[in-house]
């Protein structure tokens, strides 16, 4: 029978809430009824906004729920050195770029493109050598940003017909909708980008659910993979839960916590339920 692994990847920036339950119990439960696997990792490379609460938190919450997880759970910050020589491919062969502008030069470029293009879609080239070192002695700080022009000449036609599968059926890629995104900074070796998906590799995961707000993460995703040469996984986006006010949940949504549901004497049943899937 073919492995069908699932994953589960919160970052410990707040405690869990409804939205992340209904994430992981459909992951999960995807799982299960494959005979498959599910696995758990901590997408903690913003050292300066995880906390171990937060990271003691999932576990806990996750087990509550009745959730159980393929050890050993993989904790990105523990592994910077596997980015940062994803990163140093990229770099060696030249598809990546360090662009010095900072936010404001970049939100002023893209107002003056004549089609409205969005920040995300910022595209840009590395400065002429000389430039390029001269703010490098200088210690300015520059981001390492994808060349989708480089990335296009370098795949060539395999650019073009770069599809991924998820619930809608075959989608054709068109990275272009994220433009040149950044994939590391000076001092920060990974951007979730890079990390999320060499791990959902190194990982072996074989089916990526998560919610309908990463739709267009995997347009860029499939990129990457291919230009990594890592396995492509089945994509599949769910339903998002909303609160009362119609809007996301956010992590600041307290009412929603696990937490606090648990300890207003709420069971996991009532919580399957309260997010449609009991
Ligand atoms: N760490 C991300 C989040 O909590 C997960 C993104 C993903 O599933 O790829 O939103």
């Amino acid at each position: 029978m073919m492995t069908f692994v699932t994953r589960f990847a919160p970052s410990p920036t707040g405690f869990l809430h409804l939205g992340h339950a209904f994430s992981a119990l459909t992951t999960f439960n995807a799982a299960q009824a494959a005979g498959g696997r599910f696995v758990l990792r901590i997408e903690d490379i913003d050292q300066g906004r995880a906390r171990p609460e937060f990271e003691a938190a999932i576990f806990e919450d996750l087990a509550w729920l009745g959730i159980a997880w393929t050890e050993p759970v993989r904790r990105q910050s523990e592994h910077m050195a596997d980015y940062e020589g994803a990163l140093k491919n990229l770099v060696d062969r030249n598809l990546v770029y360090r662009c010095f502008r900072t936010r404001k030069d970049i939100a002023e470029a893209i107002a003056s493109a004549p089609h409205g293009q969005s920040e995300e879609a910022f595209r840009g080239e590395a400065l002429p050598p000389a430039e390029e070192a001269a703010k490098l002695e200088a210690g300015e700080s520059f981001a390492w940003r994808l060349s989708l022009k480089k990335a296009r000449a370098a795949l060539g036609p395999a650019y073009f017909a770069l599809v991924f599968e998820d619930e809608t059926g075959l989608v054709r890629a068109e990275p272009e909708r994220h433009g040149d995104v950044v994939l590391a900074r000076k001092d920060f070796g990974t951007s979730y980008h890079l990390a999320s998906v060499w791990d959902d590799a190194l990982q072996g995961v074989t089916h990526v659910i998560r919610g309908e707000d990463l739709r267009e993460a995997a347009h860029l995703h499939v990129l990457l993979q291919k230009l990594l040469d890592l396995p492509q996984p089945v994509y599949r986006h769910h339903r998002l839960i909303l609160g009362d006010d119609g809007k996301r949940l956010a992590k600041r949504n307290h009412a929603s916590t696990l937490r606090a549901l648990r300890e207003s004497g709420k069971s996991p049943a009532d919580v399957r339920e309260m997010v449609g899937l009991s």
